[in-house]
This record gives structure tokens, C-alpha cells and sequence, in this order.
């Protein structure tokens, strides 16, 4: 057995306790990959009213923990729940904060608060970690909302004997969440002024929480190989390309996995059939049930059905498939979109779909059962995204035999070959230019190829028959996780 490492792991979300995108399945699956591994993990996120109003059994393990917020010290409660894997969770509560109908912001924008919230979440994290006695050697944390704990490590815990064996490892999971906050809100962080510039968490004037995981944490990770690459590139470093490219020694690409317990056809519990690459008749199946369930002509049975489930962002390109809606309804094929988020782009959606009744089935809503049975019953999936650090559902398409139809950029382009109907080889079609005629090109492609019976069956085949388990990245983490480690670790900073 490999030497086992103490792993405490936070992150914003996490499956299935709250979830609004990616992430959440990350941190859901990963966990349970290191514990196969050797490690002993434990795992941490707020309290959220989702999480309360999820049915899990909790159990209150710390009453009162002292957390000090600007000129108040909070004092909150610490739950405990198991994940199936029996992995520990421990639930950060304080009502005032967490329990709202959303975790980040309202279809409107962001909660007002943001930095108090998460504040509150990454020094809790650390203070009840001293306070139970839970040692560890490694902390993994995970985008923005966590990016204050690696600072805190180096900083106000530097002296502490406790953490004196604690590295941290920060996950950037998108580069376009940044955590910016006004530079006169530096004292809820607790942080000393000292600490502000350039080197540490000032972005252009701001406190940007990103930028003090990338800066201060031990070791950086992201997504994928591609998209590792790209962000230390001005045209996706989103103004942050020059601090990663400071610290591009320390910087790794890990791609995600998928977590095949949950989004496999041959056992998902939410399709109405199940089926698997030798018995397909199960697919038919779910097909039909999503073409009755979104509302559709029941003549669509014989044509390609498009499917797309995103959160809706700016990121995720659906302003070319806006713009292109009515050629690719010319094409006879049916449309569902299943998607949650911004409100104008929701609006813009909502609208080209009213055109076109009985041929798109629009969803506007957070919906994990009927992305299973998208999923499922779709023939090609879309993914247009403007930028894409891994991208997990053209993965879980390509088990469901769904085939991927996205653009060459970061983790898309890392997991989707394009096919070619010659040899036989490749799981999806790919598109590089940001422009509407270049999807519009690549679906004509995928209806062509779908309308050939065997040349479809193969591009089907050998997506259901690609292996994004987690086995590989998780043992991946693990060496980094070694790498890092005090005693054999790099000093990155002061
Ligand atoms: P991102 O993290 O940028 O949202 P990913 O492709 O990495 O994108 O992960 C998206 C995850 O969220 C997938 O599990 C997908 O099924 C899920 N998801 C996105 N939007 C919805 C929605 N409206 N309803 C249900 N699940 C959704």
C-alpha cells in the first residue's frame, strides 16, 4: 500500500451534498478515487440550504467554532455527514450566510456578501481543523472561494506548530471566476495590508481570492493538460496569464474524470432504460421518453436529436447556437436545452426556441434527473464553449453513445478526436473558430454521418468505449500530493 497522506479537502461544492456545476462533481468523485489510492481524505463545504434540504443523516460534531470576520468573530456550527465511499464531510453552518435558495448568486447576479461568505467558509476550515485535533499534511483547495486558505497557511498560521507540516495544493477548475473584491473589504480577510500588491493578493487594485491561491499555495493545478497551457496565454489568461505564468514551475494539468457510478447508461437510475455499447435498444428507448417528456413531434423519432445541459453563461457559447437556430432546424432535427443561469442570456433562448414549437424543448431550470435522461436520449450533444478548462459533459455524453459536438479549446479539445469517416477513428466532430458558421458546419457534418447508418455506429462505438474513469488523474494527484508534501516540498514563497 502507498505511504498515506492526510488529505483535508475544500471546495464550494461538492456532489452530491450542492451542486451548480463541474466542480461539484469533482469534488464529489476525486475524493473517493485518492481513498482508493491509500489516502485519507476528509472533505469540507458550507452548510447550504440545499445541503440542509438534501435529506442527508448529519450529526453536530463542534458547536461554536470562533471565527473571526473583519471586527466580529462568528461563532458557527460544524456538521458531519459520510459519503457512500465513507469518506468524512464536515458542513460549515451559519444560516445567515448559507442558507439561501442559491449557493453563489441569484439569476440577477452575485450575492452582495461573497466575500464574507467564503471568507467565513476558508477560515473556518482552518481554525476547525486546529480545534478537532484533524491533522493533515495536504490541503486541496479549489477555486476562488477557497483561495484565502493557502494565504492563511503562509501568513497568520505561519508561526502555528500545528499547520507547521501543512502544504496546500490550489485547483483552478475556471479561470473566469476571480473573487475580486474592493481593496477597502482587505480587513475582513483578516490579512495584513503588508499583503496586498502585486506579489501577493492585489489584482490591478483589487483583492482578487484567485489569485491569492495561485500565488501563495504550494502547488497549482488546473483541469487539463490544454487549458494549463492556454491561461498562461493573454488571449485566455484573462488578465491573470502573466502572475500564472510567475508560477508556471509549480503549475500541473490533471484532466478530471468521470465518475462512472453515476453517469453510466448501463446503471443510471434516472433513464428509462438502460443499455450499453452491445445492447443499444435501451437507447432507443430513452429517446422516445425525452421526445414525449420535452414535448416534441413524435415524427422526430426518426431524426438526429441535438441536446445540450449547461449552466447558462457567457462562457458556454450559446449565442452561436442562438444565431444559427433556424439552419439547424432546416437540417430536420429536434433540439433540447436544459440549462440554468443568466437571465438575459435565458431570455435570448427562450426567445429562438418560441419560434420553433414541437421542434426544440427548452428546460430553463437546475435539473440533475433530467440531464441523465438528456443524456440518454439525445443522439449528438453540444458544447460550443468560448473557453472550456475540462468540461464534463461531453465526457459523460461519449459514454451514453451521445456524440460530442464542440469547440477544439481546452479540455474539449483534449477529449474529443474529431472523426473521420475514412478511417473509422475519432469520438466527436470539433470546430475551431468562435463563430456561428463553424458549429453550424460541423452539425451539417454529424447529420450527414448520423443519416450513414454504419459510419455512425462507429463514431458511437468508439466514444462509449473512451476511458475517462479516474483511476489515472487521481493517481496523478498523488504524486503531486507527494511532490508537495513538507519534507520534499519546493519553498514557493518568503
Ligand atoms: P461547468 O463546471 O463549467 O458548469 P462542466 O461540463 O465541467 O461545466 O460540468 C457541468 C456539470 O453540471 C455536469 O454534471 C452537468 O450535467 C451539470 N449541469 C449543468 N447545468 C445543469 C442543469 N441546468 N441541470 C442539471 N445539471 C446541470
Amino acid at each position: 500500500m502507498a505511504e498515506s497522506l492526510r488529505i483535508w479537502f475544500l471546495a464550494s461544492e461538492v456532489a452530491p451534498f450542492a451542486k451548480t456545476g463541474g466542480l461539484a462533481d469533482v469534488a464529489g468523485s476525486l475524493p473517493g478515487a485518492l481513498k482508493k489510492l491509500g489516502m485519507d481524505v476528509r472533505v469540507g463545504l458550507p452548510y447550504y440550504r440545499m445541503v440542509k434540504e438534501g435529506g442527508f443523516s448529519v450529526r453536530k460534531v463542534l458547536e461554536g467554532l470562533e471565527v473571526p470576520l473583519g471586527d466580529r468573530v462568528l461563532r458557527g456550527n460544524v456538521l458531519e455527514t459520510t459519503t457512500e465511499e465513507g469518506i468524512p464531510v464536515y458542513l460549515f453552518a451559519r444560516d445567515d450566510l448559507f442558507d439561501r435558495p442559491y449557493l453563489y448568486s441569484t439569476p440577477k447576479g452575485d450575492y452582495p456578501d461573497n466575500l464574507e461568505r467564503f471568507t467565513y467558509l476558508s477560515r473556518a476550515a482552518i481554525l476547525f481543523a486546529k480545534q478537532a485535533g484533524l491533522d493533515f499534511d495536504l490541503i486541496h483547495c479549489h477555486d476562488w472561494q477557497t483561495g484565502l486558505i493557502p494565504a492563511y497557511l503562509k501568513t497568520l498560521y505561519r508561526a502555528d506548530s500545528f499547520f507547521s507540516r501543512a502544504a496546500s495544493v490550489f485547483t483552478i477548475h475556471n479561470l473566469g471566476y476571480q473573487g475580486l473584491f474592493p481593496q477597502d473589504k482587505l480587513p475582513i480577510c483578516g490579512l495584513p495590508a503588508s499583503e496586498f500588491h502585486p506579489e501577493g493578493l492585489e489584482y490591478w487594485g483589487q483583492i482578487s481570492l484567485l489569485k491569492a491561491g495561485i500565488m501563495y499555495a504550494d502547488a497549482i493545478t488546473t483541469v487539463s493538460p490544454r487549458y494549463s497551457q492556454e491561461i498562461q496565454t493573454p488571449e485566455f489568461g484573462l488578465g491573470m496569464d502573466g502572475t500564472l505564468r510567475k508560477r508556471s514551475a509549480d503549475l500541473y494539468g490533471i484532466l478530471n474524470g468521470a465518475d462512472y457510478h453515476v453517469w453510466d447508461p448501463a446503471r443510471d437510475v434516472h433513464v428509462p432504460a438502460n443499455y450499453s455499447p452491445g445492447k443499444m435498444a435501451g437507447k432507443r428507448r430513452c429517446k422516445e421518453s425525452l421526445i414525449q417528456e420535452m414535448g416534441l413531434e413524435p415524427s422526430l423519432r426518426k431524426s438526429p436529436l441535438l441536446g445540450m445541459i449547461s449552466r447558462l453563461d457567457f462562457q458556454k457559447g450559446l449565442d452561436l447556437l442562438v444565431q444559427i437556430l433556424d439552419e439547424v432546424l432546416a437540417l430536420d432535427v429536434g433540439l433540447v436545452v436544459l440549462g440554468s443561469g443568466d437571465e438575459r442570456i435565458q431570455k435570448a433562448i427562450q426567445a429562438a426556441a418560441e419560434r420553433h414549437p414541437g421542434h426544440v424543448g427548452l428546460e430553463i431550470d437546475f435539473n440533475e434527473p433530467l440531464a441523465h435522461r438528456i443524456m440518454a436520449g439525445a443522439d449528438m450533444f453540444l458544447v460550443p464553449s468560448r473557453y472550456e478548462p475540462c468540461g464534463l459533459t461531453q465526457i459523460y455524453a461519449l459514454k451514453y453513445g451521445t456524440v460530442p459536438i464542440v469547440r477544439a479549446t481546452g479540455g474539449l479539445d483534449d477529449t474529443i478526436q474529431a472523426f473521420d469517416p475514412k478511417s473509422g477513428k475519432g469520438t466527436g466532430f470539433k470546430f475551431v473558430p468562435y463563430e456561428p458558421k463553424a458549429l453550424l458546419d460541423q452539425i451539417k457534418k454529424a447529420v450527414k454521418t448520423y443519416h450513414n447508418g454504419s459510419a455512425w455506429g462507429k463514431v458511437v462505438k468508439n466514444g462509449m468505449k473512451a476511458d475517462f474513469s479516474w483511476d489515472e488523474s487521481a493517481r496523478k494527484y498523488v504524486l503531486l500530493y507527494k511532490k508537495v508534501k513538507k519534507g520534499n516540498k519546493m519553498e514557493t514563497r518568503g
